[in-house]
């Protein structure tokens, strides 16, 4: 048989890492088996954000590269199926109405309290065959094993066991009509042909309630697999501040999809103690079998580590197209190579590596005073003027030649290297940081290298 997953999302307006990383576990079984990833909207009581959440979802599917199967399934539009199966199990004997009033459950509920008992409803109309009260709408409700065990095995968390005592004649059906959430899952699911059903553990406890529905309709059971959650660096619960934002605001923030698909990908799930795993590389390796038991951590800085490695290695075409969005306009300028030569190693996100850009593209038009102070004292209004001297007569053209004239300058004149680079880099590029300074020489060749030495200059007392 071959594989059918999905991801199931209820429309939050935006997907959200933890979102994207059970979707791409889920796309990833797919691709692994040549198999379906199918995407349904979980829309039953957000009806209206339906459209702008699928929206969203697959802008996120989009930048990232994963696709989906066939068409967007909404449970909204089922309505008249789930209607469907609540007449069918009603008809055979499988589910009842219930007219237990809210006071009712509500006095039930307390005294299992007072007891010290798990509230859960008490079947007390489940064989009922008087006159129904007057003036109560029903709800439906499935009769779930009375003992026994429900079993399954999570992929994930092992065997389960759950005494049928645990799982109560839930409701299936609001006295409105409404289907419940356990119920058109569980139909979903089965509907849809879904082999493996792998989703966030914040759901293990829905899974006996689906078996129940499997079971009543005669449905094949799929696999389960629970995921962990992400929790935060300090082990609690991600918040947005943490980084449980917006896929899309990742883009924003500079990363690449595929840093960001790596790092969730090693978030639940690994492979030895390889770290860089390409998107085909996962699809070869990923098993939904290999999936951790125990819960991850978001790690900011494996994040902009693995971002910056997939920076370093994109073809200089792809960050030039990239960089567009921030600000950095490389296209037809003969020093981008260069350009992106140096600098390509700085920044750990597109926004940084657009900084660090800039940096080199547009002279400073003021020095950091923390830096300028420490950098133009003593000698250096002397020792860059001699070096722009140099420059002028040497005429430098690659890193080499540039480094040459600054050993020169450190032999002629006795002095410590960071002597000249220190004044040289704050008139560069304004303050301490930026790449080394043979390599911005040769980007911004002699002429420029020069001015903005003079400049500098001319602003030292
Ligand atoms: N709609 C559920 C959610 O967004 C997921 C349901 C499922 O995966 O079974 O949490």
């Amino acid at each position: 048989m071959s594989v059918v997953t999905r991801f199931a999302p209820s429309p939050t307006g935006y997907l959200h890492v933890g979102g994207l990383r059970t979707a791409l576990f889920s796309w990833l079984a797919a691709q692994h088996n040549k198999g379906a990833f199918l995407l349904r909207i979980e829309d039953t009581d957000m009806a209206r954000n339906s459209e702008a959440a699928k929206d969203a979802i697959l802008k996120a599917f989009e930048w990232v590269g994963m696709s989906h199967d066939g068409e967007v399934v909404y449970q909204s539009k089922r309505f008249d199926l789930y209607k469907k199966y609540i007449d069918q199990l009603l008809a055979e004997g499988k589910a009842y109405k219930c007219y237990m009033s809210k006071e009712e459950l509500t006095a039930l509920r307390e005294e299992q309290m007072a007891k010290k008992e798990r509230t859960r409803y008490d079947g007390r109309y489940r064989d009922f065959t008087g006159a129904p009260p007057e003036g109560v709408e029903p709800v439906i409700r499935i009769k779930a094993p009375q003992e026994g065990t429900i079993s399954f095995v999570d992929g994930v968390k092992g065997e389960m066991n759950i005494a049928a005592t645990e799982v109560d004649d839930f409701v299936i059906a609001r006295a409105d009509g409404a289907p419940t959430y356990n119920f058109v899952v569980a139909i979903d699911d089965a509907l849809m042909g879904l082999t493996d059903v792998i989703r966030g553990d914040d759901h293990l406890y829905n899974t006996p309630k689906q078996i129940v529905v499997y079971n009543a309709l005669g449905f094949d059971i799929p696999n389960f697999y629970h995921v962990a959650m992400i929790n935060n660096e300090q082990g609690k619960k991600l918040s947005k501040r943490d980084g449980a934002t917006d896929v899309m605001d990742y883009k924003t923030m500079g990363y690449l999809p595929e840093a960001l698909l790596n790092f969730l990908v090693r978030l639940g799930w690994s492979h030895g103690d390889q770290e860089i795993f390409s998107l085909e590389e996962m699809i070869v390796l990923f098993d939904p079998n290999d999936i951790n038991k125990s819960s991850s951590n978001y790690n900011l800085d494996k994040l902009l580590w693995l971002n910056a490695h997939y920076i370093k290695e994109a073809p200089n075409e792809k960050l030039i197209a990239l960089l567009k969005d921030f600000g950095v306009d490389l296209t037809g300028n003969a020093k981008a190579s260069a350009i992106l030569t140096a600098t390509k190693e700085r920044g750990k996100t597109l926004v940084e590596l657009a900084e660090q850009i800039k940096l080199l593209t547009t002279a400073p038009t003021e020095y950091d005073a923390k830096s300028a102070k420490k950098a133009f004292k003593g000698e250096a209004k002397e020792i860059l003027s001699t070096f722009a001297d140099m420059l002028a007569l040497v005429q430098p053209t690659t890193k080499e030649a540039y480094h040459a004239v600054m050993e020169k300058i450190v032999e002629e004149k006795e002095i410590g290297f960071g002597k000249i680079g220190m004044p040289l880099r704050v008139s560069l590029m304004g303050s301490m940081t930026g790449a080394g300074m043979d390599e911005v020489m040769a980007v911004l060749g002699v002429d420029e290298t020069i001015a903005r030495i003079e400049k500098a200059i001319a602003r030292i007392e």
